[in-house]
């Protein structure tokens, strides 16, 4: 599937897309698991989902 492609090269360039009916506020901002790479994310902006740097484990981490 050329989309498949497409989405492991926006993954490689930490462009995420959220698995749709997985995103929950966490207080501060959106967050959820990729749906291609399976990693958390975190929303940044309009369209802009990266990599949540804070291991996913807020309080803890
Ligand atoms: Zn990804």
């Amino acid at each position: 599937m050329i989309s498949t492609i497409l989405q492991a090269l926006r993954c490689r360039f930490d462009r995420h897309r959220p698995e749709q009916g997985k995103v929950f506020w966490d207080g501060l901002c959106y967050v959820g698991r990729c749906e291609h790479c399976s990693m958390e994310i975190r929303r940044a902006g309009r369209k802009r989902w990266l990599r949540d740097e804070f291991g996913g484990s807020p309080g803890l981490a």
